[in-house]
């Protein structure tokens, strides 16, 4: 992800350096945490992450001896590489399926951060990664064109795509859908919900009342890389406000400088399950730490 590049030039070097010295002394490793300080920092990672981060690596470089070892570097290496995957999240997560479908995944997020985008991507997803039958429901019944964009892409992802124009109240729509989902035996639901341009009160509790409806295994918030640490702070604010199981991020194709993705789980103690990469509904996949700290750290 070209989110990242910056930060994996800085990184690489400062390791490159460190993996080079035949010995280490305290001060090697206290300067090479200012580099990746700064790295990590210039990345736009949240500066508590960024502080914990350095300070645990620091004291697991000094408490495991590793000064006096062969190696010293490449050790440092493992320890930045392990602190990086928990940093993004640990273990990678699958999302949870129902014993009685369908299974019902409720999608959450601002206007404009990809979210009914989000939403045809996980549709095509599941239809073909696990031969899911999909269906849609649309409740972003604030603005017409809403419900048409999920229409539209809903058909490109091959999902049915459940619409009551904005006739009835959002929740009205996701009890309805479900039901239709129900009787047409699909194996997944994904509700489409409101998003507005700033996390308010309105929208908030429409979407506690639409999850108290459906009772989804799985809420997915989806947030805008690009934005930066704007992104934790909305997924803050939705964490506290409504709750949500896993996020969504979207536009990690972009230029900015990827630090939302390396916090948003230790500010909000919920994992990244799917990278958005682009405009196309290919353009999705599973988030793997442990692959995206490899390709940071090279
Ligand atoms: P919503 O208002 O949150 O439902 O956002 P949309 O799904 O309509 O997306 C807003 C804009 O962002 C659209 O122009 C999308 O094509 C674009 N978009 C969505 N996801 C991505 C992504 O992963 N990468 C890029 N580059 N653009 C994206």
């Amino acid at each position: 992800a070209p989110v990242f590049d910056a930060l994996s030039e800085k990184l690489q070097a400062t390791l490159d350096d460190v993996r080079q010295r035949g010995t280490l002394t305290e001060s090697d490793v206290n300067a090479a945490m200012r580099e990746i300080r700064l790295a990590l920092l210039e990345a736009d990672v949240n500066f508590k992450v960024v502080k914990s981060f350095t300070n645990t690596v620091k004291e697991r470089c000094l408490g495991a001896d590793v000064l006096g070892q062969l190696n010293p570097g490449q050790q440092v290496v493992g320890i930045v590489h392990e602190e990086l995957v928990s940093l993004l999240g640990g273990e990678s997560i699958e999302l949870e399926f129902s014993p009685r479908p369908p299974t019902v995944i409720l999608m959450s997020g601002l206007q404009g951060s990809g979210k009914t985008t989000a939403v045809a991507k996980l549709a095509k997803h599941l239809k073909e990664e696990k031969g899911s039958s999909v269906a849609l429901a649309a409740c972003d019944v604030q603005r017409p064109a809403a419900v048409e964009q999920l229409r539209l892409v809903g058909e490109q992802a091959g999902a049915t795509v459940y619409d009551r124009g904005t006739e009835l109240p959002a929740v009205d729509v996701a009890r309805w859908a479900l039901d239709q989902a129900k009787q047409d035996g699909k194996d997944v639901l994904i509700v489409d919900t409101a998003g507005r341009l700033h996390v308010d009160a309105e929208l908030m509790a429409e979407l506690v009342a639409i999850r108290d409806a459906v009772r989804p295994q799985t809420v997915l918030l989806t947030v805008d890389a690009m934005t930066g640490q704007d992104a934790v702070n909305v997924a803050e604010q939705f964490s506290a406000a409504a709750g949500f199981d896993g996020v969504v991020m979207s536009k990690l194709d972009g230029d900015a400088r990827g630090g939302a993705a390396l916090s948003v789980k230790a500010v909000t103690g919920k994992p990244i399950l799917f990278a958005s990469t682009g405009e196309k509904l290919g353009d999705f996949q599973v988030f793997h730490p442990d692959r995206m700290a490899q390709r940071i750290l090279g």
